[in-house]
Parts: structure tokens; C-alpha cells; sequence
């Protein structure tokens, strides 16, 4: 184990692109492998070759400290510094690690996409449930379930729907499958009426689901600074 991208396995999505998965379903962790994973790690416990507060660690950042805060930062940073959206749109790990965020299993970077009047971007691992780890956190049960990743990269504009998200049908819709070597952040459009907000208060709209693609960024009425 790594500690970084823990839950991660190693796959070469294209390599397996003509392996037939219907015959079983990545979303679920098949019990037996449950279970083989907990008798590993109590041997592994008993032995002394893992520490089970260090393990413990690992799965509590995972769980709290790391989280969709940290991509809320970028995105804010993004939105106000233009120098900083176009080292984020050049090079996503390079300009995450200049606020601190890294963790990126090695041979792996991040890759930012731009949501714009005329194209909205959307992400998906199709095979499993690649994600950003280190700016988004743990990925959300939807995220990793079968109909979601097979149903949009087949209509995703119907998905879009389902979480609210209309997009008129003059914007193009592109949808990126993310895989062991590259992971996607949506940057996301800045809603209208947030010119006078601080940097904090833009991250503070900033949700998850926005930088995964299937919502927009929206800001209450109340929020809105004249
Ligand atoms: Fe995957």
C-alpha cells in the first residue's frame, strides 16, 4: 500500500479496452475480497508489519482532511488570478502542487478541463472509479456505480438532467474517462454576480459535483455582493 491513491488499482484503461467486463462489476467489492482483505490485514497487524494507527491515519485523511475543499481552493484561485487558470489549464499538477496540494501516485497528473459558455465538461472512470483523490477526497458512491459510468459516456446530456443540469443543446458536451495515468478537475464556470466576492467566499460555492461536471456553480441571491 502506498498511502497515496490507496484504493486505487493499477490499470492501463486502453490496454483492457477490448476485455469484456460484463462478466463482473468494478463498482462492487466483491465480499470474498472483503474479506481476504481484512484476514491480510490482521495477519499483516499481528506480524508488526503494519501499523494499524497508521492505517487508521491514512483512512481518517482520506475521510476528513482531504476532502472537496481543496479543489473549492483551486478553482476560487482560478477565478481570480489569470495567470493562475492558465497554469492550471497548462499543467493541473504543477499548478495544484503550488497551493500545497500533492499526492499524486507517481505517473500520474492531473489534467484540468474548462467549462465554458460553449462547452461543458464532464468526468467519469469507466471501468472503475479513478478520481482526484488529493483535491476532491473519496469519490462519491454514484460515481463509482455501473449506471453512471456506462450511461454517461452513452447519453450524457440525459444524465446532466438527472442532477439538474440542463445543457442547452448549442454546447458541446465532452465527457473524459479518466484512467491509472490521468485525472480530470472540471474547472468550473464563475456564476454571475460574484464579482465583488473574496477569493474564500467563491471557494465557499464551490461544490464537489462542480468539479466532477455534473452540476454547475451556483450562488444564492442573498449571497450576492452588489
Ligand atoms: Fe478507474
Amino acid at each position: 500500500m502506498s498511502g497515496e491513491d490507496h484504493h486505487d488499482h493499477d490499470h492501463d484503461h486502453h490496454a483492457h479496452s477490448d476485455h469484456d467486463h460484463s462478466d463482473h462489476d468494478h463498482s462492487d467489492v466483491p465480499s470474498d475480497v472483503a474479506l481476504r482483505a481484512k484476514a491480510l490485514f490482521s495477519l499483516l497487524a499481528d506480524k508488526g508489519i503494519v501499523d494499524p494507527d497508521g492505517v487508521d491515519r491514512i483512512v481518517e485523511a482520506y475521510e476528513h482532511r482531504v476532502g472537496p475543499h481543496l479543489g473549492a481552493k483551486v478553482v476560487a484561485r482560478a477565478w481570480v488570478d489569470e495567470g493562475y487558470r492558465q497554469r492550471l489549464l497548462a499543467d493541473g499538477t504543477a499548478a495544484v502542487q503550488e497551493l500545497g496540494i500533492g499526492g499524486w501516485r507517481d505517473g500520474s497528473r492531473l489534467v484540468a478541463v474548462e467549462n465554458r459558455a460553449d462547452v461543458h465538461n464532464v468526468v467519469v472512470c469507466t471501468l472503475c472509479s479513478c478520481y482526484p483523490l488529493p483535491l476532491l477526497g473519496v469519490p462519491p458512491v454514484w460515481y463509482k456505480s455501473a449506471p453512471y459510468r456506462s450511461r454517461v459516456v452513452m447519453d450524457p446530456r440525459g444524465v446532466l438532467a438527472e442532477f439538474g443540469t440542463e445543457v442547452d443543446p448549442g454546447v458541446e458536451v465532452r465527457v473524459w474517462d479518466s484512467n491509472s495515468e490521468v485525472r480530470y478537475l472540471v474547472l468550473p464556470e464563475r456564476p454571475a454576480g460574484t464579482e465583488g466576492m473574496s477569493e474564500e467566499d467563491l471557494a465557499a460555492l464551490v461544490g464537489r459535483n462542480a468539479m466532477i461536471g455534473v452540476e454547475r456553480v451556483t450562488v444564492a441571491a442573498g449571497d450576492v455582493t452588489a
